[in-house]
């Protein structure tokens, strides 16, 4: 359904503004165009720093059995230098390029090439061509669901391959962890430069960039709002998806086949940890039509934050559990182990629950029914920035009346989960929550302000009716 139409499909109307609305002041939402200092310093800090942060983590597993401090001590006390760390890291071999050359091809011939067939068996599982949201210009996006297709496909091939062909180890990831970690790199960073040069010259839609004319903002955040190649290749929804989240559980099972090799058992914290965030990445996929409907999609541009963090944040750090359980082979006995599931399945079910929530009250304009009731909500307002009024609502009912963002505690708690998986000995494991816990509330609030330039005095009256962030009472 084109953004022409009078009614959309998420429930949202419009109308072209013809009064002056004093309802709606709000014209401008979406990416911000001028950049505070605060904002500049943490882009400038994140550039600097984000890849050592990744080389230090995955180096400290590879020399210093994942302790964070020991480098640390090695080289104040100066009994290391940093040439000596540096000399011991594998470099770029030709093995890995070729390895990563052929993995991120096949993607993206899965992504362009092979047509959602997944839709047409799975009953309800929505894939094949979807619409995105309307973004600030106006525009709806067409997108081709087929994840759960190459997901399925990827990791069948790789079934094949450790059972039955035997074409490749299946600790072929983890045996190239850091030169992969170096064509990783390289591809993050051309595609974001690509992106940025793209934006001046050939933009896929010009009305949709935003340029604050500073160049590290512009880089970090992103100028095209939906960069793609042709029709279909769409770089935000391939980038996160493919060599991001289809890695992420063939990482895991990596992992699981090198302690299989190493210790002649995979332990049930290893288990604990592929089959927790085997869900997650499955939910990802099996949702990916709603994934159209999430931040990044409908406000992120696509910049380094997420051409680069695709790439090598998201598959190096988001699999730091099942690398620390190979060189720490936690067994956990029983009653940890069911706590541990328990938590992760119960969060799982707040994020799952708390996301189709707010899924089935926009696809149904409101008319469903949360808790067996008729959900409550705010009515609301906006405008594109061709001047056209739409009309939305927020509800107020369900998780979403207990807090704001309840699927971020969802979300946090299976986070925790996975962590505790590996045991207390090291704070490594530990990181997933840690940034978790930093990006979610960030977004929390960056989100907030963007629903507040968007809606104005509307969201003021949604954020008097659920006061609360993340958990009810307290934040
Ligand atoms: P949400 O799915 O919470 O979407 C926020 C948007 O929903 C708002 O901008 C607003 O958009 C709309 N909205 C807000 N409140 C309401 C309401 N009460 N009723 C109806 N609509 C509302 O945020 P995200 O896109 O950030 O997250 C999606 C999921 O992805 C989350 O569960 C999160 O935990 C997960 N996530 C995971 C990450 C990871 O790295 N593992 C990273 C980021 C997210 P509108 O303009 O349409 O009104």
């Amino acid at each position: 359904m084109a953004a022409h139409q009078e009614k959309k499909p998420s429930g949202e109307r419009k109308q072209k503004n013809t009064q002056n609305d004093t309802q709606t002041p709000q014209v401008q939402w979406g990416r911000a165009w001028e950049v505070d200092w605060f904002s500049l310093a943490s882009i400038l800090f994140l550039l600097m720093f984000a890849p050592l942060i990744v080389y230090y983590f995955i180096m400290s597993c590879d020399q210093y059995q994942c302790s964070l401090i020991d480098p640390l001590i090695d080289l104040l006390t100066g009994n290391k230098h940093l040439s000596d760390i540096w000399n011991k890291t594998p470099t770029l071999t030709y093995r890995a390029a070729g390895i990563y050359t052929l993995w991120v091809a096949f993607q993206v011939f899965l992504y362009v090439f092979v047509p959602d067939f997944c839709h047409k068996f799975l009953p309800g599982y929505v894939g094949g061509v979807q619409e995105g949201a309307v973004t600030p210009a106006g525009v709806v996006n067409k997108y081709e669901i087929n994840g759960l297709q190459a997901w399925i496909i990827t990791h069948a091939l790789w079934f094949a391959n450790a059972y039955y062909f035997h074409w490749f180890s299946p600790t072929i990831i983890f045996d190239n962890w850091i030169p992969l970690l170096w064509c990783a790199n390289v591809l993050g960073y051309a595609v974001s430069t690509f992106a940025m040069i793209k934006s001046y010259f050939f933009p896929t839609n010009a009305k949709d960039c935003k340029f604050t004319g500073n160049f590290f903002y512009d880089y970090m955040m992103g100028i095209e709002f939906n960069p793609r190649i042709g029709k279909w290749f769409d770089f935000k929804l391939f980038f996160n998806g493919r060599p991001g989240i289809v890695a992420w559980t063939l990482i895991n099972l990596s992992y699981a086949a090198k302690q299989q090799e190493l210790y002649g058992q995979v332990t049930n914290s290893m288990i604990l940890v592929n089959v927790l965030q085997g869900i997650y990445v499955l939910d990802f996929f099996w949702n990916e039509a709603w994934y159209l409907k999430t931040i990044d999609i409908c406000h992120d541009h696509f910049g380094w934050y997420l051409g680069w963090g695709d790439c090598v944040w998201l598959p190096y750090l988001y699999t730091l559990q099942g690398l620390y359980l190979v060189y720490h082979p936690v067994q956990l006995c029983t009653s940890n182990a069911i706590g541990i599931l328990m938590l992760g399945l119960i969060g799982y079910y707040v994020f799952r629950m708390t996301n189709h929530q707010k899924d089935l009250f926009r696809r149904t304009n409101g008319n469903c029914k949360i808790w067996g009731k008729k959900p409550e909500y705010i009515e609301c307002s906006y405008m594109s920035v061709d001047g056209t009024k739409y009309y939305s609502k927020l509800m107020t009912s369900g998780f979403w009346g207990w807090a704001r963002h309840f699927n971020y505690t969802g979300d946090l708690m299976g986070s925790l989960a996975y962590c505790m998986a590996c045991g207390f000995e090291h704070i490594l494991p530990y990181f997933y929550i840690v940034y978790m816990t930093i990006l979610l509330t960030h977004r929390c609030i960056r989100d907030e302000h963007r629903c507040f330039s968007k809606y104005g005095k509307d969201w003021k009256r949604y954020t008097a009716a659920v006061p609360y962030r993340l958990i009810p009472g307290i934040f």
